[in-house]
């Protein structure tokens, strides 16, 4: 779908992925105004595709457009746009259980000048790809690497909006977690450099001994991820004492050689609920809990993978059958 500033949206086409035609001074090539969602199409145990909350990617999309002076899409076109490239070729999705599409909406600015104003023409698109069972059986704990030397997102940046430039900033951080052997790189923030902000591409949340739990708050330099906010209303049903809260890095530490942290879990569209076993930075490493999956990590994944999946009452209104 196009957007040019005379015309608002317009051009929806649906046809088969290929390569797109772009001017060498499209603006996004040097300005980078790009911003994209990450969504799931769930098989569910009935049979029928489903969407999981696409009304919050549609916002979140819209949250990001306007951080990046990007012109904003209505909830319906985005969806309507989702829905028909999911249903499109139902072959495509994939037969295995517990298989889901993964799907990528994204726009970018293509009006070639060379000039730092925000572009007069867009580009609107939807790829998808099909996902496997993330974890064949249950979820293994990751090993993570505490960044010293990068942060993500400062105070006033783009750190809330889901754009590439934040990825492109944290391709390095992650590489260097990859060559230290561990999953995911976690960061800290950019002022203190003190307080846990989240994963390269998943929320956290930390357990405690007396069954409260608590996640970084929403302070501008996090993603506010769907799955994390979708875990806050489930453990609020289920009557949790679970607060939005600052937690440092030294408080993790000693609080997992103490005992009184039990469990920590990130959480994200890709992989849901996945353990922290291993946590590792230029101070030494600890390990939380006995190092593999937790009692409160494994319920609360179970509760929102049953919703997806049609098995669980969805008190909420959650899951958006195609048809
Ligand atoms: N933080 C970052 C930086 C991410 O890229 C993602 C994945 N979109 C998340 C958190 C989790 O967000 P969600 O639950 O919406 O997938």
């Amino acid at each position: 779908i196009d957007w040019d500033e005379g015309t608002g949206w317009h051009n929806a086409t649906l046809c088969p992925r290929g390569p797109i035609a772009l001017d060498p001074a499209a603006s996004v090539l040097h300005y980078a105004q790009e911003i994209f969602e990450g969504m799931k199409a769930y098989r569910l145990d009935d049979g029928s595709m489903a969407l999981f909350r696409p009304d919050q990617n549609a916002q979140r999309f819209n949250d990001s457009a306007r951080r990046l002076a990007m012109p904003e899409i209505p909830e319906e076109l985005f969806i309507e746009a989702v829905r028909q490239v999911v249903t499109a070729d139902a072959d495509w999705f994939p037969q295995v259980e517990g298989g889901s599409l993964y799907i990528r909406p994204f726009m970018f600015a293509n009006e070639p000048f060379l000039g730092v104003r925000p572009a007069k023409q867009y580009k609107f698109l939807v790829i998808l790809s099909p996902a496997g069972n993330y974890f064949k059986s249950g979820a293994p704990a990751v090993s993570i690497w505490v960044s010293s030397d990068y942060t993500r997102a400062a105070p006033g940046g783009t750190g809330a909006a889901k754009c590439g430039g934040n990825y492109a900033a944290s391709l390095v951080p992650q590489a260097e977690a990859i060559a230290k052997g561990h999953d995911q790189v976690v960061f800290l923030d950019a002022v203190e450099r003190k307080w846990i902000e989240e994963l390269g591409g998943m929320n956290l949340f930390f357990v405690f001994d007396d069954g409260s739990i608590i996640t970084p708050p929403l302070s501008g330099t996090i993603l506010p991820g769907i799955t994390r906010n979708s875990l806050l209303t489930l453990a609020r049903d289920e009557g949790l004492n679970i607060r939005e809260e600052r937690y440092s890095l030294d408080q993790w530490r000693e609080d997992a050689g103490s005992g009184r942290l039990t469990e920590t879990f990130a959480c994200g569209t890709a992989a849901v609920v996945t353990p922290v076993g291993k946590v590792a930075g230029k101070d030494g490493e600890f390990t939380i809990g006995g190092g593999g999956p937790g009692q409160m990590t494994s319920k609360l994944r179970e509760r929102l993978v049953s919703i997806q999946r049609g098995g669980a009452a969805d008190r909420h209104g959650w899951v958006m059958r195609l048809g």
